[in-house]
């Protein structure tokens, strides 16, 4: 099966006969993951699709809805997260082509996966947080600020003393290592 194969749906009963509908519970396992940000569908993710196929005048006007659960982490904290999509979709897939960004009636088939990955990525969130008023991380030593609300670090040591520490250490003048002359 080719990767595109997974979204094809037969509409050969509905083909011009307007005012003729049919609905469909589909699942598609994802062939290829969505989405390249911080929220993404995997591989292999189930898709739980509720639509409604419409024979109108021009082709099939399709209307549905996904249910998908996006892995995520939150982007304070680094928590890994479940987030659930839930898209409204809808598209008319005519009997002619007028354009290349047209979607098509082909073979008596037509092909959801545009439609649905446009939807889906769409919706995935850009900034996913594990609550909303997520605390992040200690900028001192990492550690989740909503585990461990109230520790506090000894103030830091001033960089400048560090700085001039290992001045000292360098200087050929206060080093013991220069051999003595005899
Ligand atoms: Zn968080
Ligand atoms: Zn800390």
């Amino acid at each position: 099966m080719s990767q595109s194969e997974v979204y094809t749906v037969s509409v050969i009963d509905l083909m011009h006969k307007p005012g003729q509908m049919r609905e469909a519970s589909l699942d598609i396992l994802t062939p290829e993951s969505m989405g390249q940000g911080i929220a993404v569908i995997p591989m292999g993710t189930e898709l739980d699709l509720d639509v409604r196929f419409e024979s109108v005048h021009e082709g099939i006007l399709v209307t549905g809805e996904v249910f998908v659960d996006a892995d995520a982490e939150c982007s304070r904290c680094l928590e890994p997260l479940t987030v659930p999509i839930e898209v409204d979709f809808q598209e008319l897939f005519t009997y002619s082509v007028s354009s290349e960004d047209d979607h098509s009636v082909i073979d008596e088939q037509i092909n959801l996966e545009q439609v649905i990955r446009d939807a889906v990525v769409l919706n995935l969130p850009l900034h996913p947080l594990c609550q909303f008023d997520c605390l992040g991380l200690c900028v001192e030593c990492g550690v989740k600020m909503s585990e461990n609300p109230h520790h506090v670090h000894e103030a830091p040591v001033d960089s400048r003393w560090i700085a001039l520490k290992e001045l000292q250490q360098q200087d050929p003048l206060n080093s013991n290592l220069q051999p003595e002359k005899e």
